[in-house]
């Protein structure tokens, strides 16, 4: 769809009260009013914490808060029927849901077992360090609070591929299971610790064809009972893609799933972009994937200031080089403070990063939780410490996303010709009235462009509507405007 926009409708630190479901269903109408089509929400499904799990340690992809289980029957954000709830009333705001999907692992066993396994090398997984012997897994899931409701299936060691623990030796360490599907880890996309299959708890068996059987079963019951528009792979980077490519076809041809489905993965690699490539060759294209590259690109700004070259900002990105498959974002509940993949972006370069996420022609722009709410929490740093982290809503959102759904259409010219002051032009189209905008960004002194705007332009005059600079920019008798920017902003010139 046109300026499409999503949200990313929770954070790391979203308070553990149940009310998230509540919460989307009264923030509804806001959210339609800000033109968002679309929202993410976090995993939904019972975790190993129960209403303490952020969601991403699955145990029960059939507890949707609804069973007594793991000491709760709600998750973190509310119980099923909450959550059907919201669903369908952000639907009918024109917003559709995508749901995240965590199929690497689960964890919470219910069981231990005593399973033949080989101890490898945490830093490279391909080297073997034991001779076989027998460890005691938790790898039994048979989920004694669901009692078989929606689902018999038992999960067993032959359904994982390993596991981080021996509980017959008090031992940390990762250890392949021998089970009847190989004694090597499954051919996963990234390289990563020689092979980055295992990334925590017990990681899924896709060679299991009653693994892959039992994930076509849930996700027909998911969408059954909770009708959403998509799905945000977790984790992609560990699992295989011929899994998904499998289970993706399956949810196509499928007539109880009765829409397509937007898909979009996580595959979290923020330098190479010939992986995320090859990623999408090996997916057949059926994914999107977050621009991890653009992420790190505007950290790398907040931070370089002045001496980060603004006209290498989009170099080597997904958004630049696969625009039609790109997701870009400015941050996510991984890279915000103090969580694994930390690379936050400073408060001052956040207006610049929405605008140039949202702004511009390319990529579908997700917008994370806090830059629209804030967020305040507490929590222990890489050093033990702990720290206070303050994130206050992005400065002037409502403006930029409110200038996305009126102004930014039709084709643009870039000019990136500085290092520190570049901008674009979006021409505007018919089906907009007064549509079209010049947007200057700028990391160093106060800066302008001399843009030519064509002579029937001649005589109108511009104003930011951000609001950052309060004067008229008049367009000369040549069809040329003088359009300002202050130092360390971004101004969004329109017609007046
Ligand atoms: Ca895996």
């Amino acid at each position: 769809m046109l300026n499409g926009t999503l949200i990313q409708y929770f954070h790391w630190y979203y308070p553990t009260d149940h009310s998230l479901w509540k919460k989307l269903k009264q923030d509804a109408p806001y959210l339609e009013s800000l033109g968002f089509h679309s929202a993410w929400l976090p995993p939904v499904y019972k975790g190993i914490h129960g209403d303490l799990s952020i969601g991403y340690d699955t145990y029960d992809l059939f507890d949707l808060g609804e069973f007594d289980q793991k000491g709760s029957i709600s998750t973190k954000y509310g119980i099923k029927q909450e959550l059907i709830d919201a669903i369908k009333t952000a639907q009918e705001r024109g917003i559709a849901i995508y749901m995240d999907v965590v199929v690497n692992h689960k964890g919470g066993a219910d069981e231990k077992e005593k399973v033949k396994a080989v101890k490898v090398d945490p830093q490279n997984r391909n080297e073997i360090i034991s001779a076989p012997y027998e460890i005691e897994a938790y790898t039994k899931f048979f989920f004694p609070g669901r009692n078989g409701k929606y689902s018999t299936y038992v999960w067993d060691f032959h359904s994982f591929t390993g596991v981080d623990y021996d509980a017959s030796k008090n031992e940390s360490g990762v250890y392949k299971l021998l089970n009847e599907y190989g004694n090597d880890w499954e051919n996963v996309p990234s390289e990563e610790m020689g092979n980055f299959d295992y990334l925590m708890h017990a990681d899924i068996e896709f060679r299991n064809p009653n693994v892959t059987g039992e994930l076509k079963y849930w996700i027909k019951w998911f969408y059954e009972t909770l009708h959403f528009d998509g799905l945000r792979l977790d984790a992609i980077k560990h699992i295989t893609p011929d899994f998904f490519n499998e289970w993706l076809e399956y949810i196509e041809h499928e007539p109880a799933i009765d829409k397509p489905m937007f898909v979009v993965g996580e595959y979290w690699e923020t330098n190479n972009v010939q992986l995320l490539l090859d990623y999408l060759a090996a997916t057949n294209e059926r994914v999107a994937l977050f621009d991890a590259i653009l992420q790190h690109r505007f950290h790398a700004a907040s931070k370089g200031g002045k001496d980060f070259d603004l006209a290498k900002l989009f170099e080597d990105t997904l958004v630049s080089t696969r625009p039609d498959k790109a997701v870009t974002l400015v941050a996510n509940h991984d890279t915000q403070p103090l969580q694994s993949l930390e690379a936050p972006v400073e408060p001052w370069f956040k207006p610049l990063a929405y605008a140039a996420i949202l702004l511009r022609k390319d990529g579908y722009p997700c917008v994370f939780y806090p830059d629209l709410f804030g967020a305040d929490y507490t929590d222990k740093g890489g050093d033990g410490n702990e720290y206070h982290i303050s994130m206050p809503k992005v400065d002037k959102i409502e403006l930029l996303l409110q200038a996305r759904q009126r102004f930014a259409y039709g084709d643009q010219t870039d000019i990136f010709d500085h290092a520190n002051c570049i901008g674009w032009v979006r021409y505007g189209d018919a089906a907009h009235e007064n549509s079209g905008c010049v947007v200057l960004i700028c990391n160093g002194d106060d800066g302008y462009k001399d843009i030519d705007m064509g002579k029937d332009k001649a005589g109108t005059v511009n104003i930011d509507f951000l609001g950052n600079r309060t004067e008229e920019v008049k367009i000369n008798d040549d069809g040329v405007g003088r359009f300002l920017v202050r130092a360390g902003s971004v101004s969004v010139w329109v017609r007046k």
